[in-house]
């Protein structure tokens, strides 16, 4: 994962733009567009970037990974 990732979901979850809304569902403003959020889980995301990664990394055996999933993960250490 790239430090890109990982600053803009530390800049996420201390911008209090992660809402739990259930065990394992929580509601991530967009970091490119505050009117916009994604309903996010442990290992689903709504973004762009998320749907992309298995067009662009098809058949490597990645986990795809975002800002907004990385965000939860800093999120659930904190709480
Ligand atoms: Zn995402």
């Amino acid at each position: 994962m790239s430090a890109s990732t990982i600053r803009k979901a530390k800049k996420l979850v201390e911008g209090g733009g992660v809402e739990k809304i259930d065990d394992d569902l929580f509601q991530i403003k967009s970091s490119s567009d505050p009117n916009k959020s994604y309903f996010v889980t442990s290992d689903s995301c709504e973004c762009p970037g998320f749907k992309n990664f298995y067009k662009f990394h098809h058949g490597k055996g990645l986990k795809a990974n975002c800002s907004h999933l990385e965000a939860i993960r800093i999120f659930k250490e904190k709480n």
